[in-house]
């Protein structure tokens, strides 16, 4: 049987196309394909019944060139090798999408978080970063949340690192509590740059967004915060799923209802009145925009031909293969790619990343107002790029991100 491609055969299709338009040179390709520095660490804890268990964790340092490495941390049992140089590949060319100064990182450990207690969360991501103390700072590599992470993880590995310097470093981490230097905004911000994502691209299609169609796919913080900005926006949410399965209402879901059922049953399935479709069926729903907000490879060449979305703004990180998008793109499918759509994320640990080294607390208005500027201002340098060089916006959005990091690496030049 032929081996299924993985996120990073994706990144070196894309690369090879982006080595192309530009024109680089073979040995610039090489040195973007090779993450700087790979760290993989077998992090032993005691769980509960007292055995001791060994897992995996993982953080490939992508690129430095433009600025220190920035990128989330994953508990997921997909969490592989080629899975984290993937993800740690489009970190950097998301922060140079949005033109923050950041290089690229992605974290993770193999495991299952639903089957794991709060104490062994605790001291496995204590134990996980106390192995990688030499390698993360705040003018090093700076972590985040990403998928079954969150703000509390973030504040474990803050104290962990802290305890070991003797004073305290917010700026370690990003995606922390409010109350230990996060970020207002923060949480959401993903979520909202999916959002005005959504609202760029209907205005280049020249669309109204009052009314249109939404169907998420990932009910987590991602997919959550953008359905309730779309539905803020005029739009009508008519299907959203978990990992367990989706519920679909063509008159639109009361976003209200949904979450308390969520919150009390811990599933969207068993909504009364809506109804129930699987993951598979709801990403090929008919419907305006399409938000993939889950994982990798959603979108592939085997449903491509079966989408019926006018858009699709990607909230997840590699949720379409390059053969599924080809597919898209040729039947008119205007697609906003992951590394612009959940760029909002990253640019809000940006915001944060300064407020703590200033030792700052700006105001939820304050950060909004500067995620709506950077998100817009990267959507139109991509829609941009992609008329300069008359490639779909997935391919511009690489091209954009390649080409900035190119740019400051011919400067700095080659050391020794
Ligand atoms: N995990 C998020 C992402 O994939 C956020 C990364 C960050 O804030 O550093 O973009």
């Amino acid at each position: 049987m032929e081996k299924k491609p993985t996120p990073f055969d994706a990144v070196i299709k894309q690369l090879n196309i982006v080595a192309e338009k530009l024109k680089l040179d073979p040995s610039m390709v090489e040195k973007l394909k090779s993450p700087r520095r790979v760290i993989i660490v077998s992090v032993p804890i005691r769980m509960d019944d007292g055995r001791i268990k060994v897992f995996t964790g993982y953080r490939v340092q992508h690129d430095m060139t433009r600025g220190p490495y920035k990128g989330g941390i994953r508990y997921h049992p997909s969490v592989d090798l080629d899975e984290m140089k993937a993800l740690a590949t489009w970190m950097s060319w998301k922060a140079a999408v949005v033109d923050i100064p950041y290089g690229g990182a992605k974290g993770g450990i193999a495991c299952n978080p639903k089957e794991m207690s709060r104490g062994e969360l605790e001291r496995l991501t204590r134990r996980y970063t106390a192995m990688l103390l030499d390698e993360i700072g705040p003018y090093k590599d700076v972590p985040a949340p990403d998928v079954y992470t969150n703000a509390q993880t973030m504040a474990w590995i803050m104290d962990t690192y802290s305890e070991f310097k003797g004073y305290l470093v917010p700026e370690v981490v990003t995606g922390k509590p409010i109350e230990v230097g996060g970020s207002e905004g923060r949480h959401e911000a993903t979520g909202r740059g999916v959002a005005i994502c959504a609202r760029e691209g209907a205005k280049h299609l020249g669309v109204n967004m009052k009314g249109l169609g939404v169907v998420v796919q990932g009910f987590g913080k991602v997919g959550k915060a953008a359905a309730k900005l779309l539905h803020q926006m005029g739009c009508k949410i008519i299907a959203v799923s978990d990992s367990k399965g989706g519920i679909y209402d063509p008159d639109g879901l009361d976003l209200a209802t949904v979450l308390e059922h969520k919150e009390k049953t811990g599933q969207l399935r068993g909504l009364e009145g809506a109804k129930e479709i699987t993951n598979e069926e709801l990403l090929e729903l008919e419907c305006d925009i399409l938000i993939p907000a889950a994982l990798e490879n959603q979108i592939t060449e085997a449903n491509a031909s079966r989408i019926r979305a006018r858009m699709i703004v990607e909230g997840a990180n590699g949720p379409s293969t390059p053969g599924a998008r080809e597919i898209l793109t040729k039947r008119g499918v205007f697609i906003v790619p992951d590394i612009l759509a959940n760029a909002g994320g990253v640019t809000v640990s940006y915001f944060e990343w300064i407020q703590n080294l200033h030792r700052e607390h700006w105001t939820e208005e304050e950060v909004n107002r500067r995620l709506e500027e950077k998100m817009v201002k990267a959507f139109r340098d991509v829609l941009e790029t992609s008329k300069k060089y008359g490639v779909d916006m997935a391919t511009a959005a690489y091209v954009l991100g390649v080409k900035r990091i190119v740019d400051a690496s011919e400067k700095l030049g080659l050391f020794p």
